[in-house]
C-alpha cells in the first residue's frame, strides 16, 4: 500500500514538473493507473514516439506480412540517445530507480501488438525473421526485416560434359549480393553453381546463395553414380515453407535437395570419390609399365602444393589399355585426390605417373563415377 501511495505521490510530481505521456508515466509508476493524458505528443522524454506505437507497428506490418514467410520473430529497437538522457534526467532528479527503460517498453509493446495480430511466435534465439526498427530524432521510422537463411543438403549427377561446376563471383559486389546481380552475388548463371543457385533463388526468393562442395571436378568431367554432394544456404528468403525433398533437371544436371535444419557441416567431412581417368603418354606403354602400376593400388599418395603438403590413400586402382600409349585408370580414393598431380602434371605427387613409366603423361579428361560421405553428419 505504501508502495502505491508513494507511486501516487510520484505521479503528481512528475505531472506538475513535466510533460509526459501515458507510456512514459507508465514506466515510472507502474503501480498506478494513468488516465486523461491529453498532450502525447509533446511528451518531454519520447516527443510523441510511444503514442505512435500503433502507427509504428502497422509499419512494420506493411513491411513484412505478405513479403516474408514466418513463423516466429523478435523486433529490436534503436532510437535516438537524447530519450535515455532525458528520461535519465528525471530518474536522478526524483531518484527512480530499477525501471524498464523507454526503449524495452517500446519493443515489449511493440511485440506484444505484432504477436497478436500476426499470431506467430516470439522468438529470441532462431526467429524466422528478425525486425529492427530505427527512429531518428522526428521520430520518423525505418524498418528492416531480414530472415533466417535456409540450409540444403544435395547432390548432383552431370551426364554431358562442358559445364564448369563454379561459377565467379559478381564482380560489382564480390558475392555480397547487389542490384547488378539481382542479389545472387553470381556473375550469371552458366555453371552448376548458377543452376542450383538459380532454382534455390526462384523457390526461396532469397539471396547469396552460398556453397560448400563435397570435392570438385573439371568442366569436361561427369558426373554419375549417386552423384556429388554439396551443402548450400540461402540467405533472407521471402518463402521458407519450401518442400522438404525436392528435385529438377536443368541443361542436363540432375539435382536432388533436402532442407537440413542447420548449418553444420563438419570440420572435416571424409569422402571417397571414384574416378575414371584417361591418361595419354609420349612413349608406347609395355605390358609391364601396366603391371607395374597396378602395384599402386593400396597405396598413399603424397601431395605438395605451394601452400601445403597432405596425403591421400588409394583403396583400390583398375588399369584399362585403349591403345599404344593411352589407357584409363579407375581408382578408388580418399576425397581431394588430385588427378592432374597424380599423372604428373602440375605441382609435386608422389607417387605419379609420369615418373613411374619415365615419360610425359596427361591427363586428357576424369570423370565421377560416384562419391560417398564416410561421416555421418546429420
Ligand atoms: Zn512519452
Ligand atoms: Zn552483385
Amino acid at each position: 500500500m505504501a508502495n502505491v501511495n508513494n507511486q501516487k505521490i510520484l505521479l503528481q510530481q512528475l505531472k506538475r514538473n513535466y510533460n509526459l505521456c501515458k507510456y512514459c508515466l507508465k514506466r515510472h509508476i507502474p503501480s498506478v493507473r494513468v488516465t486523461h493524458i491529453s498532450d502525447q505528443e509533446n511528451c518531454f522524454i519520447c516527443h510523441g514516439m510511444m503514442g505512435n506505437i500503433d502507427i509504428i507497428n502497422s509499419k512494420i506490418l506493411s513491411a513484412v506480412n505478405n513479403a516474408y514467410e514466418f513463423d516466429s520473430f523478435l523486433i529490436g529497437a534503436t532510437i535516438p540517445t537524447e530519450y535515455y538522457e532525458r528520461e535519465d534526467q528525471i530518474r536522478a532528479k526524483f531518484k527512480i530507480r530499477g525501471k524498464e527503460n523507454i526503449k524495452i517498453q517500446l519493443i515489449r509493446e511493440l511485440r506484444k501488438k505484432f504477436l497478436k495480430i500476426t499470431k506467430t511466435r516470439l522468438d529470441f534465439l532462431m526467429p524466422d525473421i528478425s525486425i529492427n526498427i530505427s527512429i531518428d530524432k522526428n521520430n520518423n521510422v525505418e524498418v528492416i526485416a531480414r530472415t533466417r537463411p535456409l540450409h540444403f543438403f544435395g547432390r548432383y549427377l552431370k551426364k554431358h560434359r562442358g559445364i564448369r561446376q563454379k561459377q565467379t563471383k559478381c564482380i560489382s559486389c564480390q558475392g555480397k549480393g547487389c542490384l547488378v546481380c539481382d542479389y545472387s552475388g553470381l556473375s550469371g548463371y552458366d555453371s552448376i553453381e548458377g543452376i542450383i543457385a538459380k532454382r534455390l533463388i526462384s523457390i526461396t526468393e532469397g539471396q547469396s546463395p552460398k556453397f560448400t562442395w563435397v570435392g570438385g571436378e573439371d568442366e569436361e568431367s561427369i558426373v554419375l553414380g549417386k552423384g556429388r554432394p554439396f551443402f548450400a544456404s540461402i540467405s533472407n528468403p521471402r518463402n521458407r515453407k519450401v518442400e522438404n525433398n525436392f528435385k529438377f533437371t536443368e541443361n542436363g544436371i540432375i539435382v536432388t535437395l533436402r532442407r537440413k535444419s542447420d548449418n553444420v557441416i563438419g570440420s572435416s567431412l571424409a569422402f571417397i570419390t571414384k574416378i575414371k581417368i584417361l591418361v595419354e603418354c609420349d612413349r608406347a606403354l609395355t605390358k609391364s609399365d601396366i603391371e607395374n602400376l597396378k602395384v599402386y593400388g593400396g597405396s598413399i599418395v603424397k601431395f605438395e602444393t605451394k601452400s601445403r603438403q597432405f596425403s591421400k590413400k588409394i583403396y583400390s586402382l583398375r588399369i584399362q589399355k585403349i591403345d599404344s600409349n593411352r589407357f584409363a585408370i579407375t581408382v578408388i580414393t580418399d576425397g581431394g585426390f588430385q588427378v592432374k598431380q597424380f599423372i604428373g602434371e602440375r605441382e609435386y605427387a608422389k607417387p605419379n605417373i609420369s615418373n613411374i613409366f619415365d615419360s610425359n603423361c596427361r591427363c586428357i579428361s576424369f570423370d565421377i563415377l560416384d562419391v560417398d560421405i564416410q561421416k555421418h553428419f546429420f
